[in-house]
């Protein structure tokens, strides 16, 4: 079975020296067990964490061992009374074409409700941390001018639709003209900053939202942070969800500057992972399927060919080559 590992870990950038496709061989599977041969892997940004010594919120990756991450794969072999052959499953176990497991965090897909690799992004992880962050920790109310940024990504195409879905005024940024199209012109959103073409992203943002932004979807840190607390209202809230310009830093970021405004606007911000909210997946689910069902929510992913090109999906996150989920698709 062919797998990815890590080789050694990345300063700043990742570049594909710090990887490497490896080919091993794998035990009989024993009672009790699974054996799963993968055909799509997830890339995301929390796993440049995992590439680093020490502390994230997840323990870091070895040297010289298979990276870990979402998949799916169907069941070829079972010895496990929960699973039978054919049965395709979700697991963590990407970065390699098969993998044995005693089932335990296994999940068993319901090729009904969507295709498989959509269980890796809208209705999966990502799809998942963008209606936490509205509902749960932003407490979404209908009329709010809603502020996400990396918003054609997975996480933050999601959160853009939910919002209007709930009659929200919503503004996105994003780094190409491309994906402002996709959003205006598939999404529905017509406020999307190009950040990388604006010279002021504080006065951008007063322009589109001219009453101030009630919610601030944060994915990305840095200087949008610090734009958005900029222009945040009295009593604003902000979802803390993740910091993508930050992840491949190797010194302080140097903004955001004016973190006096969450005291002075009374903002209430919170940081959170998704998978302590695993209670509310049936209530996400059922959410999300309806808005998919009224052709509220639309999806886009991003798929690159073979296991071997896994090192450039996951690069190419942080070069934002990706428009919607990105994907590998293990052939
Ligand atoms: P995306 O699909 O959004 O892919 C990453 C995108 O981020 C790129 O396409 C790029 O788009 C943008 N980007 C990359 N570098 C920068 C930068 N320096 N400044 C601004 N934008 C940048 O990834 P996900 O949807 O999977 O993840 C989005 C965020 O959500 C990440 O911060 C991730 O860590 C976080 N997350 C948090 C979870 C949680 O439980 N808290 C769970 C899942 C994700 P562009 O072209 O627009 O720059």
């Amino acid at each position: 079975s062919k797998q990815v590992e890590l080789v050694s870990r990345p300063e700043g950038m990742p570049t594909s020296d710090n990887f490497r496709l490896n080919q091993v061989s794998i035990a009989p599977i024993e009672e009790g067990e699974i054996l799963v041969r993968n055909e799509w892997m997830s890339v995301d940004p929390y796993m440049r964490g995992r590439m680093k010594e020490g502390d994230s919120y997840v323990p870091p990756f070895r040297i010289d061992e298979p990276l870990e991450g979402g998949c799916v794969g169907r069941v070829v072999e079972s010895k496990n009374d929960r699973f039978a052959e054919g049965d395709l499953v979700l697991g963590n176990q990407g970065w390699r074409e098969y993998w044995k497991s005693d089932g335990e965090g296994v999940q068993k897909i319901d090729p009904e409700l969507g295709s498989p690799q959509a269980f890796l992004g809208v209705l999966g992880m990502t799809g998942m941390t963008a209606w936490v962050g509205l509902k749960r920790i932003a407490n979404l109310r209908s009329g709010d001018t809603v502020f996400v940024s990396a918003a054609s990504g997975a996480v933050g195409s999601i959160v853009a639709q939910i919002a209007k879905a709930n009659q929200c005024t919503v503004i996105g940024s994003a780094g190409k003209e491309s994906k402002i199209e996709w959003l205006r012109d598939k999404a529905g959103i017509e406020s999307v900053i190009n950040y990388k073409k604006t010279k002021n992203l504080s006065d951008e943002l007063a322009r589109l939202a001219p009453n101030g932004i009630d919610v601030y979807f944060d994915n990305v840190g840095g200087d949008h942070l610090e734009a958005a607390l900029e222009q945040m209202n009295d009593f604003g809230r902000i979802a803390a969800c993740g910091m993508i310009s930050t992840y491949n830093a190797t010194e302080a970021p140097s903004a955001p500057r004016n973190l006096f405004r969450v005291i002075a606007k009374r903002i209430r911000m919170q940081g959170f992972i998704v998978r302590d909210h695993m209670d509310d997946y049936e209530e996400f689910i059922s959410d999300v399927s309806s808005l998919i069902r009224s052709d509220q929510i639309v999806w886009e992913e991003t798929v690159t060919e073979g296991l071997e090109n896994a090192p450039k999906a996951f690069i190419g996150l942080f070069e934002g080559d990706n428009l919607g989920k990105s994907l590998v698709r293990i052939s």
